[in-house]
C-alpha cells in the first residue's frame, strides 16, 4: 500500500452533517431519469409517452454512442417526458406500477467470470445500462467502451462532507464489493483502490485491497487528485474512475440477473430536520426523501449532488443517476443590520478577516455569496488551496483572453473541479464553472 500525502485542498467545517444511521424509505410512486444531467450525451429516446415499461427496459440512448444506454429505474408507465429550452430532454418520469416487471440480464458467478473473454464482459455492462458509471479523466466523461483505460481507480469515501460513507453503503456487502473488484480487473491491468486514513470507515477485510491511501484534506479522496500524485506517463491522464457504491452494482447487476436500482443516499444540511442515511433508489423525488425529514418554515434550497459539485433541484425535481446526496441549506437572502462591522465569529471562511478563524465548532452556511463578483485582485488565496497546482488566477485571465493553449499548459486539464478556488475567491469569480465549461468545450472540439 502506498501512502500519499496531499499538501493542498481545505476542510470546510461545516454544519448539518448525515449520521450514520440509516433508514430504508418505503417505494416511491414515480420515479425518473433525468438525461439533461448526464454529462456529454446527446439522448435519443427509446420510448414514449405512456409505453409500459420493466425495470431495466432502454429508455434512452446517446446518439453519439449507442452503447450508451440508459435502462428504466422502475417498472410502470411512461407518465411524462419534460422538455426545456431547445427541446433538451430534462425529465422522463415513470410512474411505477404495484407489481413491477424485470428485464432479466444473464447471471454470471465468479467461474463464469474468471472464464469470459474482456469483450463479452464490456457487452454485458453496456446492455444492462451501467457502463456509464465508468468516467473518463481528465473530462469526466464516459469512456468508448472499445478502449482500454491505463488504470481505473475506486475511491472509497469523501471527504466531502455530504456523501454516502464507506461504513454505510458497504455494511454486509463486502463478498459483493469484492466481486466488484473482480469484475474491474477483467477491464484493466491496473487497478488502484484508495481510502483516507483520516478516518476509519473502511472494514477491515477491504483494507487489504487497497492500493492507496491519501492523507490530506477535500478533496484528497478525488481520483483525478489520486492521478495527479501518481501518474508517471501523459497516457494515464486518461485513467477511468467509479465510485466505491457503484462497484456494487456491477456486481449486483451480475449476481442477480436484474437491472440494480438500490441507491444509498445521505441527507444532509441544516434544514434537514433528519441528518442521516436513506436507503432508496434511483431516480426517486425530491420530496418523497425529504417528506418529514425537513425544515420548510423559510427560503431553503435543495442540493442535489454535494455541495462542492451538485446543483440546485426543487422539491419536485428528481434524484439523478449519478447522484448521492441531497443537502437542504437557507437561502440566506435576508440582510444582515451592519453586516460588514459583525465580527464574523460564526461565518464559515477561509479569509483571515472574520473571527470564524477561531471557532473550531461547525458552522452553518447557506446560499448567499456576500457580495457581487469583483475584479481578481491577484490574492493567490485559489492557488493555496488548489490540489492539483494549477495557478486558478492565471488559468482564468488566460481563459478570459481567448489562449486556450496557455491555459492547458497552466494545468486546466488537471483541474479535478473540486470548486475550491471558487469558494475561497474573495471576488466572487466562478473560477471552476468556468474551467468546467472550457474543459467541456475542449473536449466537444476535440471529437
Ligand atoms: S482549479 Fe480546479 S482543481 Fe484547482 S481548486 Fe479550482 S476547481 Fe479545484
Ligand atoms: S482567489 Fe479570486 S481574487 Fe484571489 S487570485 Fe484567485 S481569482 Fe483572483
Amino acid at each position: 500500500m502506498t501512502s500519499i500525502r496531499i499538501r493542498k485542498g481545505y476542510d470546510i467545517n461545516i454544519a448539518g452533517t448525515p449520521s450514520c444511521d440509516v433508514e430504508k424509505l418505503e417505494k416511491p410512486t414515480r420515479v425518473a431519469l433525468l438525461p439533461e444531467r448526464i454529462p456529454f450525451i446527446k439522448p435519443r429516446l427509446k420510448v414514449k409517452i405512456d409505453d409500459q415499461v420493466n425495470v431495466g427496459s432502454p429508455v434512452f440512448e446517446d446518439k453519439r454512442n449507442p452503447d450508451f444506454i440508459f435502462l428504466s429505474p422502475g417498472g410502470g408507465r411512461i407518465s411524462k417526458i419534460d422538455y426545456g429550452p431547445r427541446r433538451i430532454i430534462k425529465e422522463i418520469i415513470i410512474a411505477l406500477d404495484q407489481d413491477e416487471g424485470y428485464e432479466t440480464f444473464p447471471m454470471i458467478n465468479e467461474t463464469h467470470l474468471e472464464d469470459m473473454e474482456r469483450e463479452a464482459l464490456v457487452q454485458m455492462l453496456t446492455a444492462g445500462g451501467l457502463w456509464p458509471l465508468f468516467r473518463e479523466l481528465p473530462f469526466r466523461n464516459i469512456p468508448n467502451p472499445q478502449s482500454l483505460p491505463p488504470s481505473i481507480i475506486i475511491s472509497l469515501g469523501s471527504r466531502e462532507p455530504f456523501q454516502p460513507v464507506p461504513e454505510v453503503y458497504l455494511k454486509d456487502k463486502i463478498d459483493l464489493f469484492e466481486f466488484g473488484i473482480k469484475i474491474l480487473n477483467k477491464l484493466t491491468g491496473t487497478l488502484f483502490i484508495s481510502a483516507s486514513p483520516d478516518n476509519n470507515f473502511v472494514p477491515d477485510r477491504l483494507n487489504t485491497h487497497v492500493t492507496h491511501t491519501c492523507e490530506g484534506v477535500y478533496p484528497a479522496d478525488d481520483p483525478g487528485v489520486l492521478l495527479y500524485y501518481i501518474k508517471k506517463h501523459p497516457d494515464e491522464n486518461r485513467s477511468w474512475y467509479i465510485n466505491g457504491q457503484d462497484v456494487l452494482l456491477l456486481a449486483m447487476l451480475f449476481k442477480t440477473g436484474k437491472y440494480p436500482v438500490d441507491r444509498t443516499v445521505v441527507l444532509g444540511g441544516t434544514l434537514a430536520t433528519e441528518k442521516k442515511h436513506l436507503q432508496t433508489r434511483m431516480g426517486v423525488p425530491l420530496n418523497h426523501i425529504t417528506k418529514g425529514r425537513a425544515d420548510n418554515t423559510g427560503a431553503g434550497r435543495h442540493i442535489v449532488g454535494g455541495i462542492f459539485n451538485g446543483y440546485t433541484g426543487s422539491e419536485d425535481s428528481y434524484m439523478g443517476f449519478y447522484e448521492t446526496s441531497l443537502v437542504l441549506i437557507p437561502e440566506g437572502d435576508e440582510k444582515e443590520f451592519v453586516g460588514f462591522a459583525r465580527p464574523g465569529f460564526n461565518k464559515p471562511s477561509r479569509s483571515r478577516t472574520f473571527l470564524s478563524l477561531l471557532n473550531k465548532s461547525s458552522m452553518a452556511v447557506d446560499c448567499n455569496c456576500h457580495g457581487e463578483v469583483r475584479a481578481c485582485i491577484n490574492c493567490g488565496f485559489c492557488a493555496e488551496v488548489c490540489p492539483v497546482d494549477i495557478l486558478p488566477q492565471f488559468t482564468y485571465k488566460s481563459i478570459l483572453a481567448d489562449e486556450i493553449e496557455e491555459a492547458l499548459n497552466h494545468g486546466l486539464l488537471d483541474c479535478v473541479e473540486c470548486c475550491l478556488c471558487t469558494y475561497v475567491c474573495p471576488s466572487k469569480v466562478e473560477l471552476r464553472n468556468l474551467f468546467k465549461e472550457t474543459k467541456k468545450a475542449y473536449f466537444l472540439e476535440q471529437l
